[in-house]
């Protein structure tokens, strides 16, 4: 009798870690199809990313789209942009800059006044506290990938407009696939809002990872404003701390 009531017990407690498990893993986004348990080994099929596939199959299409030479596609097809009237103002098109095989892609708005001088992203002020954030996770900039929702810069650093996102954030699209990030952080208000569609503001999605089509996305305080309110930078650290445990 009393061997069965603690056998009871113990299986009670396993439900109950089982149910907490799922649970957590639903929260930080990964669909529950692909849970494995420990030691059944990875399912040939479910358990491939397309990383995954390409390192499997070098030469086949599912490669050829992804890494280097996937994301210099993306920018020949770019081109010498036109597609928007912000073409006409800048000196330099900032594609985005670091590793094309990055598990980590930054996004942010959209290149400021220095960037555009120098057609790289955030090497202004706030791209100089970000590469400290990243130096703080353990990285250096060239193991991450960072780009913009917009390539150029919007004159005097004004928010970008609805024609602009939409003649530009399909190449940051196909940018992201050629990298096949893990996750991507998205920084400040605006690129959470644009990649999310959502209109909530950055302080209440911060924090926790969202679903970006099949990615994990952490949208956190652009460092930017950061540089006004150095109060939120133990709020990013935190944020940062999330994506560092998982990569
Ligand atoms: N702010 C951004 O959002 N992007 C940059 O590249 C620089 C500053």
């Amino acid at each position: 009798m009393r061997a069965n009531d603690d056998l009871r017990g113990e299986l009670l407690a396993l439900v109950s870690a089982l149910k907490s498990h799922v649970a957590a893993e639903t929260d930080s986004c990964i669909p529950v199809s692909r849970l494995r348990l420990k030691g059944t080994g990875p399912s040939r099929q479910e358990g491939l990313t397309a990383r995954d596939a390409a390192e499997a199959h070098p030469g086949t299409a599912a490669a050829g789209r992804r890494g280097a030479s996937g994301l210099d596609g993306v920018r020949r097809e770019l081109g010498d942009c036109a597609r928007c009237p912000l073409h006409r103002s800048r000196k330099h098109l900032v594609f985005g800059e670091g590793s094309a095989r990055a598990r980590l892609v930054f996004v942010g708005e959209a290149p400021g006044e220095e960037e555009d001088r120098q057609g790289r992203p955030f090497v202004g002020r706030a791209g100089q506290l970000l590469t400290k954030i990243i130096n703080a996770m353990g990285l250096e900039r060239e193991e991450v990938y960072i780009c913009n929702i917009l390539k150029c810069r919007p004159p005097g650093n004004r928010n970008p407009q609805e024609d602009e996102i939409a003649a530009c954030e399909p190449f940051l699209v196909k940018q992201i696939e050629a990298i096949d990030p893990e996750i991507i952080c998205a920084l400040g208000t605006f690129a959470a809002k644009t990649l999310l569609r959502t209109e909530a503001p950055i302080s209440a999605i911060r924090g926790r990872f969202h679903d970006y089509h099949g990615r994990r996305l952490m949208p956190t305080y652009h460092p930017a404003y950061l540089l006004r309110n150095p109060d939120a930078k133990k709020l990013v650290w935190e944020d940062v701390q999330k994506i560092m445990k998982i990569l």
